[in-house]
């Protein structure tokens, strides 16, 4: 398609200064000029609903963040060698919403930084230095991070001290998930053992979403949990994706498993667009790591970071978005469902408002749906993405705040883009 000239001119504009790192959303890329709520603005003119952005969890421009951040980075902003209160009503706010035995933070800037610190913690621990992790996983960029984050690769396979399982999925592992997985977990196990690498731990995004989205049934990761222990392993739940929420079932993926990981990570969703992450763990773990190795992070546990994400918990329970993701996530799931008979749907999935819908048929998985799909609903104003191996499952993570109007509005769109003659 021929792009308008303001589109155009600011498309060249970004591939002369970024090059071959420039990547964009959409066969017309689209130019924001605002956002509220669960809307993205353009300028084009319209409003977008935004089903794509997990990171604005608690809305776009969420008035009590913008305040706080305002706020704070008038007062003062410094790095944490200081003493100063928020950082710490931040960190006590948070680990209330944790299993009692993970009750130390370390703040960082990005998912990233708290998954290569998470390896090097569980390196530590272990003595080992083997990482199991899904086939289309992704949890970074370090190269540390990059190593054990297949969905990353565009060419060649794993490091020798990385391993890969299938995802979760019933339709390689049968209804009996929990037990295949495991299986699949000590397998790889056991391989780096024979190879000589000593297993440091089980790295698992805990809904799975680039791997395609696999949220049941609950309680379904204990077993490769267990396998992980027994081998001397550690279980770290990455909650980038779940975590704040957005399964409608407590604050993290991991608790709709009824578990409690070693090492714990997050970010994303935890500054609704100011950088903030962290990785929460037992006080041993983290003095063990810290008795080795320091740990300073310049911009991180900063007096507007943790404002931000203060801000961002007090969002959370005041808005209601807990009990929201569930009951908007349950009528949008119900929804989805049903558009199963009319179109090659091959499963909806997913907890609360991170859903996931896999398209195929007889010739296999069908990214091209999902790909017309993407394009159709921003025709009618709607932003979504795909995920899974190939592509082929369009991935539905909202801002909490929708509703089920904006659930309704989605449904209807996809229910006129599957029809034949709609
Ligand atoms: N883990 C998961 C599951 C992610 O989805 C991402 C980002 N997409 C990361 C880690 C990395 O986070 P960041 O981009 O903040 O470094």
């Amino acid at each position: 398609a021929a792009l308008p000239p303001d589109i155009a001119a600011l498309v060249e504009r970004r591939q002369r200064s970024f090059g071959a790192g420039s990547v964009l959303f959409y066969d017309v890329p689209l130019k924001v000029v605002k956002a509220e709520g669960p809307y993205l603005h353009a300028s084009d003119g319209r409003a977008y609903l935004d089903f794509y952005n997990n990171v604005p969890t608690v809305g776009h421009c969420h008035p009590k963040v913008v305040e706080a951040v305002q706020r704070q980075i008038g007062q003062f902003n410094i790095h944490s060698r200081y003493l100063f209160d928020v950082s710490h009503d931040y960190a006590e706010k948070l680990l209330a919403s944790f299993p009692a035995s993970l009750s130390n933070i370390v703040l960082t800037c990005t998912g990233s930084e708290s998954n290569d610190l998470a390896l090097r913690i569980a390196k530590r621990a272990s003595g080992g230095t083997g990482f199991v992790v899904t086939q289309t996983a992704y949890h970074g960029n370090t190269s540390a991070v990059t190593e054990v984050s297949p969905s990353s690769y565009r060419n060649g396979a794993p490091p020798p001290h990385v391993r890969m399982v299938p995802p979760p999925d019933p339709a390689i592992f049968g209804n009996d998930v929990g037990q295949g997985f495991a299986e699949a977990v000590a397998g790889a196990i056991a391989a780096m053992e024979a190879d000589g690498i000593r297993f440091a731990g089980l790295l698992v995004d805990t809904i799975f979403s680039s791997d395609g989205v696999f949220a049941d049934p609950p309680g379904f990761l204990n077993a490769a949990v267990e396998v992980t222990h027994k081998a001397g392993g550690l279980f770290i739940a990455d909650e980038v994706q779940p975590g704040f929420g957005r399964t409608g079932a407590g604050m993290w993926g991991f608790s709709r498993h009824g578990l409690t990981p070693d090492i714990v990570t997050m970010g994303k969703p935890m500054g609704n667009g100011y950088p903030v992450a962290g990785v929460v763990t037992r006080p041993e773990l983290l003095a063990d790591f810290c008795a080795d190795f320091g740990y300073f992070n310049t911009f991180a546990a900063s007096p507007v970071a943790t404002a931000a994400a203060l801000a961002v918990l007090e969002a959370i329970e005041e808005d209601g978005l807990i009990a929201n993701a569930d009951r908007v996530g349950r009528h949008l799931k119900a929804r989805l469902t049903h558009l199963m008979g009319k179109a090659p749907i091959t499963a909806v999935r997913g907890a609360g408002l991170y859903l996931g819908v896999a398209f195929g048929d007889e010739s296999g998985p069908r990214a091209d749906i999902a790909k017309a799909l993407i394009n159709g609903l921003k025709a009618k104003g709607i932003l979504i993405g795909a995920a899974g191996q190939f592509g082929n499952v369009l991935k539905i993570r909202p801002p909490l705040c929708v509703t089920t109007d904006h659930a309704d509005q989605l449904a209807d769109a996809l229910e006129q883009l599957l029809t034949p003659t709609g």
